[in-house]
């Protein structure tokens, strides 16, 4: 079963991705981890990505669809859960033909609805574990003990480049222009599923939980 969750910038796509991973063993691929992740390595495409991140503008269809095709190809697991693409109509068709070519479908797209206002007061609190991805916020989540994991006790707690104000308003424009219109296209294929992001974290996990069935 293939899933994307789709949704504006602190929607909490990535918190509902990493619960299906625990608890369905399917697999997250999240272009915006892939995209840090080459960025903290150094490599050239790193670096060529880091500042239209920072700035909160869109990275190219072509090195997300890239990024994507070389993990499709890798992983495997009960489903891949797509967090973070795709993100434009362009990312949508190159998505259906990588999973038709391994033979396989989308099964469901859950869109993730927020609204604007509570998404600047979640990203601007926003820190996670850089060991074990687990999520924080500073007024809603805080950690028991300042500066250590709940989850696993790594001290290496962080915050985004890009989850300020500034940035923040760039994101939502963009996914207003470029992604939203992604709604429409698979409520039209008879694939979407909403659910309210704005419900307890619980909540949230068990109406997509009805979903997937
Ligand atoms: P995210 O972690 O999903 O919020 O992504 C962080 C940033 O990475 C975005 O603001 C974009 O700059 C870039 N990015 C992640 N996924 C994509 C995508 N599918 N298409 C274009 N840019 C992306």
């Amino acid at each position: 079963m293939n899933i994307i969750l789709l949704g504006p910038p602190g929607a909490g796509k990535g918190t509902q991705a990493r619960h299906l991973v625990e608890t369905r063993g399917m697999v997250q691929l999240s272009t915006g981890d892939m995209l840090r992740d080459a960025k903290a390595s150094g490599s050239d495409m790193g670096k060529k990505v880091s500042a239209i991140m920072e700035a909160g503008q869109l990275v190219t269809d072509e090195i997300v669809i890239g990024l994507i095709e070389e993990r499709l190809n890798a992983e495997q697991g009960a489903g891949f859960i797509f967090d973070g693409f795709p993100r434009t109509l362009a990312q949508a068709d190159a998505l259906a033909a990588l999973l038709a070519k391994l033979g396989q479908s989308l099964h469901t797209v859950i869109e993730m609805r927020v609204d604007d206002e509570a998404l600047v007061a979640r990203i601007t609190g926003r820190f996670t574990c850089g060991s074990c991805g687990e999520v924080y916020h500073d007024k809603t989540k805080p950690t028991a003990v300042e500066g250590t994991c709940d989850n696993c006790g790594s001290t290496e707690l962080k915050r985004r480049a890009d989850d300020n104000e500034n940035s923040l308003r760039t994101r939502l424009m963009e996914y207003y222009k470029k992604t939203s219109p992604l709604i429409g296209y698979y409520y039209a294929k008879g694939d979407l599923r909403p659910v309210n992001g704005l419900a307890e974290i619980d909540e949230v996990k068990a109406s997509i939980g009805a979903i997937l069935g």
